[in-house]
């Protein structure tokens, strides 16, 4: 038996166990069709099954309402960035985009292509070390979407509570938070997110979109790039990402076992407690990088006293058995992912090698 590590990337990023092993079990002959996964027709039956029970399960687990669309799509949040103006902008349109990070300016920057692009907030001029708040928000009445990124996987800020944006639906780049909490959808327009981070591995990009959105959008852009496209055909216009749908829908088989989104909640919450609650305990040495009331719980930034010692933090912990614990070359110091599939576990261990590092080098 191979040994795993705790797996700290920001993305690509751990899975749960049983997930691989069910992987690892389905191969080379899945349910008795005598083919992998991989192999199978995206028009068989078996492959149909996997496809639909992915979808249902998405929209039970998360709670999606019937008025939304759930789509499996290729090109990676990037994509998105682009395809949301490109459907919902065009002249005369505008938008509000709120800036707390570099995923946001890339957004950004593909939506001025579309439209015209009111910067209804940022954090720019603190190194994105916070989320603004409603009362320093400049937004547009006639808007046609507020576009946020709710988890700032760089950083390691969080949206706690949404923007109040009036009748302006909310569209959302949840890459690296998707799934971890409750949403009230009545705010949104749309979500999306690469699955690399909370859902399964890379390859497949789930975008959640109301279907009057999808029916107002651009009809004179490609069709590959329209939203209609694949919402008409169950995302099986093309030929889907199969092989990372179907391990997503193993990702979503062991989110139900813990309890569904209440008992994922759960267990997120307490590894931000016992995570920050070390950092707070010990902020002689360690500095958290970000505002308290902007914290992820999905990256953790923090520092060290010198980049001396953030350096021997990343190597004495990667032997210790602790992966990708080294920070964005843009924030610098340390950042710990963990996604829904990191056991607390690992967390508890890592808050013991903290303090013992402390201890040691403090
Ligand atoms: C990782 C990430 C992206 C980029 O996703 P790709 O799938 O590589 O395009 C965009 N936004 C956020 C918030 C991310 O965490």
């Amino acid at each position: 038996m191979s040994k795993r590590i705790w797996n700290f990337n920001a993305g690509p990023a751990t899975l749960p166990l049983s997930a691989l092993e069910k992987v690892k079990a389905d191969l080379p002959d899945y349910n008795n069709t005598g083919m992998a996964v991989m192999e199978l027709s995206h028009r068989s039956k078996a492959y149909d099954a996997i496809h639909q029970d992915a979808l249902a399960m998405m929209r039970d687990l998360f709670g999606v309402p019937d008025n939304f669309k759930i789509l499996f799509l290729q090109g990676g949040a990037s994509q998105q960035f682009a395809m949301v103006p490109l459907n919902l902008l065009g002249s005369g349109k505008k938008a509000d985009y709120i800036i707390t990070g570099s995923w946001s300016k890339k957004a950004l920057k593909e939506a001025k292509m579309q439209g015209s692009i009111n910067v209804a907030g940022s954090s720019e001029s603190t190194n994105f070390n916070r989320i603004p708040a409603q009362n320093e928000l400049n937004l547009e009445s006639d808007a046609v979407y507020c576009h946020i990124t709710s988890n700032n996987t760089i950083a390691g800020t969080q949206f706690q509570t949404f923007p109040a944006t009036g009748n302006v639906p909310l569209v959302a780049d949840m890459s690296s938070d998707i799934l971890s909490r409750k949403i009230d959808f009545s705010g949104f327009g749309l979500i999306y997110a690469g699955a690399q981070k909370n859902l399964g591995p890379s390859g497949l990009t789930v975008v959640i979109v109301r279907e009057d959105l999808i029916a107002s959008g651009r009809e004179d852009i490609p069709i590959i790039f329209q939203y209609r496209t694949h919402a008409e055909k169950d995302s099986l216009y093309n030929t889907p990402p199969t092989y990372s749908i179907y391990i997503m829908k193993l990702v979503l088989d062991w989110v139900k076992e813990i309890g569904g989104l209440p008992g994922v909640e759960k267990r997120n919450q307490e590894k931000g407690d016992l995570l920050y609650g070390c950092i707070d305990e010990m902020g002689d040495f360690y500095k958290g990088a970000v505002e308290k009331e902007s914290r992820s719980l999905m990256n953790v930034t923090f520092r060290l006293p010198s980049e001396e010692l953030e350096a021997k933090f990343i190597a004495d912990g990667l032997a210790a058995g602790f992966g990708g614990l080294k920070g964005h070359r843009s924030v610098g110091g340390v950042r710990v992912s963990m996604y829904n599939a990191l056991e607390p576990q690992g967390i508890k261990e890592l808050v013991s090698f903290m303090k013992d590092f402390a201890q040691k080098n403090g």
